[in-house]
């Protein structure tokens, strides 16, 4: 495994409509498992393919499982998603607002509104296909790394954006939102 270089904002690939994953052979392992280490490096809690400079419709998704997670996250804490070619193909009505950050935009913030659930249709890492179902704070990871897939970012939808100063850090802690 290796880390890979997380591109950032002026990266054109960030912009692109990422190609459907056809190839579930070694490469697509080793991408994944370069994601992984990527994510978890970084440290951030999900990561799109278009984000290591590769434009695959693949992400992955891991909230953490140290303890205060494991509070807030329940069951969701821990667990390794790993989606090619994910659809969301059902989403609730209600809509929440979250704060968002980027591994792409470090040190800004987003105000962003999501679903507060939605069920997703994807492939697993060795294409086997998967469903998932999510709310609260997974679906919207979820829904943030899918945005990602299309070449949309959360700056564009957010209803607010802002930089973190220095005496942010305490509040960044209470969100570790970086995706
Ligand atoms: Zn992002």
């Amino acid at each position: 495994m290796s880390l890979r270089k997380i591109v950032s904002l002026e990266d054109p690939i960030l912009r692109r409509k990422a190609n459907r994953v056809t190839d579930f052979s070694n490469n697509l392992q080793k991408l994944v498992d370069d994601m992984v280490e990527t994510l978890i490096d970084a440290p951030g809690v999900g990561l799109a393919a278009p984000q290591v400079a590769v434009s695959q419709r693949l992400l992955i998704v891991r909230l953490p499982d140290d303890e205060e997670s494991v509070k807030e996250y329940g069951k969701d804490a821990g667990v390794l998603y790993v989606l090619a070619n994910p659809e969301i193909v059902k989403a609730s009505k209600d809509m929440v607002e979250g704060v968002e950050a980027c591994l792409s935009i470090p040190g800004f913030f987003g105000k962003v509104d999501r679903h507060e659930s939605v069920v997703i249709k994807a492939q697993d890492r060795y294409g086997k296909p998967t469903r998932v179902k999510a709310s609260g704070w997974l679906a919207r990871v979820f829904q943030h790394e899918i945005d990602h897939l299309n070449g949309q970012l959360y700056i564009d939808i957010a209803s607010e954006v802002w930089e973190a100063r220095p005496d942010d850090e305490e509040d960044a802690e209470e969100h570790p939102i970086a995706e």
